[in-house]
């Protein structure tokens, strides 16, 4: 039903991040020959951590031909370890081998900049994508036919954008979220989660010299240390040169900042004593951190929106949805976003403002209930981790004591070891979901 008249529609999309790269190539790849990419950044701008490639992420990258080159520097994860932190006592243990039998691929974790890298290497073979770098998008409006905004280059003359479709992967500070909402009449908040992260890398050569944590640098498993409102959850990345920590402890430095403070410089002996109650070897780790070199994050949720359409504006990814990070799903749900909204737009039948609208929702209705069903799942997730004495976490003890006594085939509470739960996850295909229900939903649509 696809026009081949809509492959010249001008497209434009706000952001570089994994949401906008995987974006501008999926549509490429379905043949649109005017793809604007717009970023306030000079470059890429990737955090420097680790990230897990799940086998619903890796299934788009194949797809879109560039998951081989960021899969050669992955570290594959075949079994995970979840222990007591104070002790370092195994609560539970998950074999997570069955997953590349099971889902075509394993899971793997990776370094940010390879997955930011290998998304924008293939953007860069497409001559029907353009960049422009350090520039900022700001005066979104999608209440006419055709969305406009201004694009003001760093250091030159704002100029207008007017496009057919605009998409807006603009992370979680989302500007386009702010302007949707205030056209709709809408409110939805970002919401605290109480929760801030450190990030920590260490290089193999920092930790040669202890055997205890060599064994963990070289192991294929992902540890996660667990305590009363706090965790870290460990793994090597870059071919098990570098051995990448994300720690969860209670937000203390940014309650009191502005919403829009999101990072800030750590200190050494406050993240220390965070975890002062920790076991010897996640101290050893923590140590190794330089001083000066401490980065804290604020974790930030949103409550869900009405709706991420707006007449030919759609939303992707943090912008939308973001999430907490123990399901270690926000940058696979923004790219799996991304490649439903390639799709639909690949399918959409003319080029009228009313079907491109159209085919946008469809994109929604596959893509909302999903994204934020995997929202709610990594605060679930958190509270059961985090519980400190008392009812509940007997409860999850014995849940724990049921998966060791069953060899790791038990319901776990860190859902996203879970076999079930990623079954929901890794099992669903949402671009296959878009290219075969693409013609029922759109008729379904008034
Ligand atoms: C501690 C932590 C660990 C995580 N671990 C994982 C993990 O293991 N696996 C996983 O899948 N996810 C993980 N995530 C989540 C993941 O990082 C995000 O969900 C993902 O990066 C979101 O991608 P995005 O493209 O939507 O937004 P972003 O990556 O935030 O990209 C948005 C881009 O838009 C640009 N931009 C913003 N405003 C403008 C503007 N006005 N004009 C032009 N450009 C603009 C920004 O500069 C940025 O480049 C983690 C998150 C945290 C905090």
């Amino acid at each position: 039903m696809a026009s081949q008249n809509n492959k010249s529609l001008k497209i434009c999309v706000i952001g570089a991040g994994m949401g906008g790269l995987t974006a501008a190539l999926g549509l490429a790849k379905e043949g649109f020959s005017d793809i604007q990419v717009f970023e306030a950044a000079s470059d890429l701008g990737f955090v420097g951590a680790g990230i897990q490639l799940a086998p619903n992420m890796s299934r788009i990258l194949d797809r879109l031909d560039v998951w081989k080159d960021i899969e050669r520097e992955a570290v594959i994860l075949r079994e995970t370890s979840i222990r007591e932190g104070a002790t370092d006592k195994e609560l539970g243990h998950v074999d997570l081998a069955y997953i590349e039998e099971t889902y075509h691929y394993p899971h793997m974790v990776g370094h940010r900049h390879s997955l930011a890298n290998g998304l924008y290497n293939g953007c860069k073979k497409q001559k029907s994508i353009t960049f422009h770098f350090s520039t900022r998008v700001e005066n979104v409006d999608s209440t006419t036919a055709k969305p406009t905004f201004t694009a003001t280059p760093r250091g030159k003359d704002p100029y207008a954008v007017e496009c057919d479709v605009l998409l807006a992967a603009d992370g979680i500070k989302s500007l386009a979220r702010i302007e949707v909402l205030k056209q709709l009449g809408a409110e939805a908040e970002v919401t605290d989660s109480k929760q801030a992260a450190y990030r920590i890398m260490l290089d193999r050569s920092q930790i040669e010299s202890d055997p205890e944590l060599l064994a963990l640098i070289d192991t294929e498993g992902v540890t996660r240390w667990i305590g009363e409102k706090r965790h870290i959850i460990a793994y090597p990345i870059s071919n098990k040169t570098i051995y990448n920590l994300s720690t969860t402890q209670p937000d203390i430095n940014f309650a009191a900042a502005p919403s829009e403070t999101y990072t800030t410089k750590g200190s050494k002996k406050v993240m220390l004593e965070v975890f002062s109650d920790f076991c010897p070897k996640v101290l050893r780790m923590l140590n190794l951190v330089p001083e000066g070199e401490v980065c804290e994050w604020k974790l930030r949720v949103h409550s869900p929106l009405p709706t991420w359409i707006h007449g030919s504006l759609a939303l992707i990814g943090d912008a939308c949805h973001p999430t907490l990070p123990h399901m270690a799903q926000g940058a696979a749900q923004a790219i799996e976003d991304a490649a439903v909204v390639a799709v639909v737009l690949g399918l959409v039948p003319d080029t009228s403002p009313e079907s491109i609208n159209k085919a946008l929702r469809v994109y929604e209705k596959i893509r909302k209930e999903r994204a934020e069903m995997l929202v709610e799942l990594a605060a679930a997730s958190a509270r059961q981790l985090h519980l400190g004495s008392g009812k509940a976490k007997e409860e999850r003890d014995r849940q724990f004591a049921e998966l060791r006594a069953k060899g790791g085939k038990a319901s776990v509470p860190d859902k996203w070891a879970d076999a079930d739960v990623q079954k929901t996850v890794y099992g669903v295909d949402c671009v296959k979901i878009a290219r075969e229900e693409f013609d029922e939903i759109f008729k379904s649509l008034d």
